[in-house]
């Protein structure tokens, strides 16, 4: 018999205090962790049907898209999968921008998928340049451009609207991860010509993991829906196209996750999507100018910064993953290091889904005081101001 009691973990809830202020997952509101606790209801009955369909319609405006929204449990790196096996046949090459962790990973999935995998490599922390992409299309024959809207390992955003731009009358495809983006970071898939959008529940959409969300374009679907392509069953688009359709997916929904999603955005929508965007940029911005006073460079250099995660270079001398730990021991804020060749040399914030004023100025006391403890020299309070006086503003 296993006794709760003798059981090292006895409780589901986190010790007290816990902040939760990953780049995700971010923190569930209480109304979404209400919402995903009401009973559970028949995936192919009428009541679930209405609210899969309205979580589809509330979504459109967020993609920016007329397409229909398909819906899996997954998480993002599924639905990244799941964009490529979906538009890829033997033999096909893609080109896909490398500037981080989770381009890297959009590469590995294509070379384990074995299609041919071309890299256009960009210095982490910087933005891809359009016109590069454009040389490249311009002398091969690509498949599809595949690339990380907001690279969340480095803090930077990609010029979709440029990007798109250049492959419109194309046949080569767009295909876009805003994992970390969707819903944070503006998103105008049908004006910026994106041919399948993927993203994920557990970043700005508040709630947890475990749902990925596409939308594929009429361009992207005549791909598609080819007889040739890559195998593939969990993942194949056309049965989640034909089901949603029908107010359902193909197998059995994550019932809980979509009604926690209907209720987050419900409160995205009530809101307004452009002043939670405007809210993400201001509470971003202010977290940037907060840590640049005191001494925590910004980590990207070029292009345009992210508004839901932040990403500051541990100053000379700090390894950021001390910077990390000790928050999480001392004030049980659990920030991010990172897991790749940035390990130890960066620090990562979330500033996306339910971010007020009150979390960022919280992160800053709490870092100015992690940052002294360990013997960095910095004015208490100036990171405080700093962003106090970008919020005033
Ligand atoms: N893409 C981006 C930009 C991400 O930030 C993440 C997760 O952090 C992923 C993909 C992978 O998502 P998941 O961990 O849900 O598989």
């Amino acid at each position: 018999m296993i006794d709760r009691q003798e059981s090292e973990i006895s409780t589901n809830l986190p010790p007290a205090p816990y902040r939760l202020r990953l780049p995700g997952p971010t923190a569930v509101p209480e109304c979404i962790r209400t919402a995903m606790a009401q009973p559970m209801l028949a995936h192919r009955g009428p009541e679930f049907s209405a609210i899969l369909l309205e979580v589809e319609r509330k979504l459109k405006p967020i993609f920016g898209t007329e397409n229909r929204i398909l819906m899996a449990a997954a998480t993002g790196t599924g639905m990244m999968e799941a964009c490529l096996v979906n538009v890829l046949k033997a033999g096909e090459r893609i080109l896909v921008v490398v500037n981080g962790q989770f381009g890297e990973r959009f590469a590995a999935i294509g070379r384990a998928l074995g299609v041919g995998v071309d890299t256009l490599e960009v210095p982490w922390g910087e933005a891809v340049d359009p016109s590069d992409i454009e040389t490249r299309v311009g002398t091969h024959d690509y498949r599809a451009v595949v690339l990380v809207h907001n690279e969340s390992s480095t803090g930077i955003v990609a010029e979709l609207a440029d990007i798109g731009a250049v492959l419109r009358n194309r046949p080569t495809l767009l295909l876009v991860d805003s994992v970390s983006g969707l819903g944070g970071v503006e998103m105008r898939q049908d004006e910026w010509g994106v041919d399948v959008v993927v993203s994920a529940s557990q970043k700005a959409l508040m709630c947890p993991p475990g749902l990925g969300l596409a939308s594929v374009s009429q361009k992207a679907w005549q791909i598609v829906n080819r007889e040739d392509g890559l195998p593939r069953f969990y993942f194949d688009f056309r049965k989640y196209r034909s089901e949603i359709e029908e107010g359902a997916t193909p197998y059995t929904s994550a019932v809980s996750l979509i009604l926690g999603l209907n209720e987050a955005l419900y409160m995205i929508h009530d809101e307004g999507i452009p002043e939670v965007l405007a809210r993400h940029r201001r509470i971003s911005s202010a977290l940037r100018a907060g840590c640049a006073a005191i001494g925590l460079a910004n980590f990207p250099t070029k292009g345009r910064v992210s508004n839901t995660v932040c990403v500051f270079r541990a100053p000379a001398g700090l390894d950021g993953n001390t910077i990390v730990r000790r928050l999480y021991e001392k004030h049980g804020t659990v920030i991010a290091g990172a897991r790749n060749k940035l390990a130890g040399k960066v620090i990562r914030i979330g500033t996306m889904g339910d971010i007020r004023e009150g979390d960022i100025l919280t992160d800053l006391l709490y870092i100015e005081d992690v940052l002294a403890e360990l013997g960095h020299k910095l004015r208490r309070g100036a990171g405080v101001n700093a962003a106090s006086a970008v919020l005033d503003s």
